[in-house]
């Protein structure tokens, strides 16, 4: 009997030792926000090695796709304002033809050739350093001859701009981009369970062991999470909206996604969150359709081939596709009132 209490309790502590699954997390500062990894495997060699490898990524595409500070965007910008065809470089070429693709399926309210524009806004430095708008006419002048991505000609890998103010500025779908790159990354390592998330937008793909990842939807206005969903197998969050990078100037918000339409920033929306498969959609898109605002958001979202929207306006109403309301979970008490709208 003895002896076979011994071989229980050796048993047991031999259990034990095996490692177990669990989190690995690593937080990076890059493309100016904090950058979450999280790996949920027991192989802790091989996480500590994902995070390095992923480190050294993001690093690389920061300073490649950077339209203002010194790297391979910034020189490809330069030589596209000359007029002259010039070589796309092979790190630029793969995000230029996704974001051309998804700036025509927005009709244009998402365009990544609108650098210049952000720059007037003063919304080209991670910080914000300008406190008040641009002169009206140098606005309107700049919208007169505004340039479209599709002013970007592209044959055998040359490129030639036909409008001297185009200058490339990926902001606006970047992050997405890298998120999906990371991800790629973390399956060839042989990783199925995992959360990339970028400043609060995300990949995540698998579980967490027994449980699904469940992951938080900011409030626009206020502390918080306003809601909550859980991730089927591979999905992407994304949300943008006027809280992220913004001034106020004589009772007026201004923040950093601008209207191409008219040059100013996009009213009507605070916030829009996407849900969908992959995280450079999903980033374009929130753009979009916070340009979209009441009147168009749904037509675009149909275009960009979206099912799962959910927009908050300034003054709290909240409205969402039928798809998206089987997801979310409200983390406010009491449940705001939603309006679920014809898809
Ligand atoms: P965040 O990066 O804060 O999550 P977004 O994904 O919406 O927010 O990206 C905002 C950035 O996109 C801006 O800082 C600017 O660089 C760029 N941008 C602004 N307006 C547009 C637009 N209409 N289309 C494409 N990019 C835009
Ligand atoms: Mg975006």
């Amino acid at each position: 009997m003895r002896c076979l209490l011994l071989l229980i309790v050796v048993v047991a502590l031999s259990g034990c030792d095996r490692p177990s699954a669990h989190s690995h997390k690593q937080q990076m500062y890059v493309f100016g926000t904090l950058v979450e990894v999280i790996i949920w495997t027991e192989d802790e060699a091989a996480a500590t090695e994902a995070m390095s490898q992923l480190s050294a990524q993001f690093q690389h595409q920061h300073q490649q796709w950077h339209p203002w500070e010194a790297g391979e965007l910034h020189t490809f910008n330069q030589q596209l304002t000359t007029g002259k065809p010039t070589p796309t470089p092979d790190s630029i070429a793969p995000l230029l033809q996704r974001a051309i693709e998804l700036s025509v399926a927005s009709d244009g309210l998402f365009d990544p050739s609108l650098g210049q524009l952000v720059k007037l806004w003063g919304f080209s430095d991670n910080l914000v350093n300008v406190t008040q708008p641009p002169d009206a006419t140098q606005l309107a002048n700049f919208i007169k001859q505004a340039p479209h991505i599709t002013d970007l000609e592209i044959n055998n890998g040359l490129a030639q701009s036909h409008n001297p103010r185009l200058y490339l500025d990926f902001g606006g779908f970047a992050k997405g981009y890298a998120v999906d790159r990371a991800i790629e990354t973390l399956r060839q390592m042989g990783f199925d369970n995992a959360i990339v998330n970028a400043g609060g937008d995300l990949r995540a793909i698998g579980s967490k062991g027994e449980w699904p990842w469940r992951i938080g939807i900011r409030n626009p206005r206020g502390e918080g999470l306003i809601a909550s969903l859980q991730i089927s197998r591979d999905e992407s969050v994304f949300t943008s909206g006027d809280y992220e990078r913004f001034y106020d100037y004589q009772g007026k918000r201004y923040h950093h996604i601008i209207d191409p339409r008219n040059g100013y920033p996009a009213e009507g929306f605070s916030s829009v969150t996407i849900l969908h498969h992959d995280a450079a959609t999903a980033d374009a898109a929130a753009t979009a359709l916070l340009v979209a605002g009441p009147e168009q958001w749904r037509e675009v979202a149909k275009k960009m081939g979206l099912s799962q929207v959910m927009v908050i306006t300034p003054r709290g109403k909240i409205s969402m596709s039928p798809a998206m309301v089987k997801r979310i979970r409200f983390e406010v008490s009491p449940e705001p009132n939603i309006n679920v709208v014809d898809w």
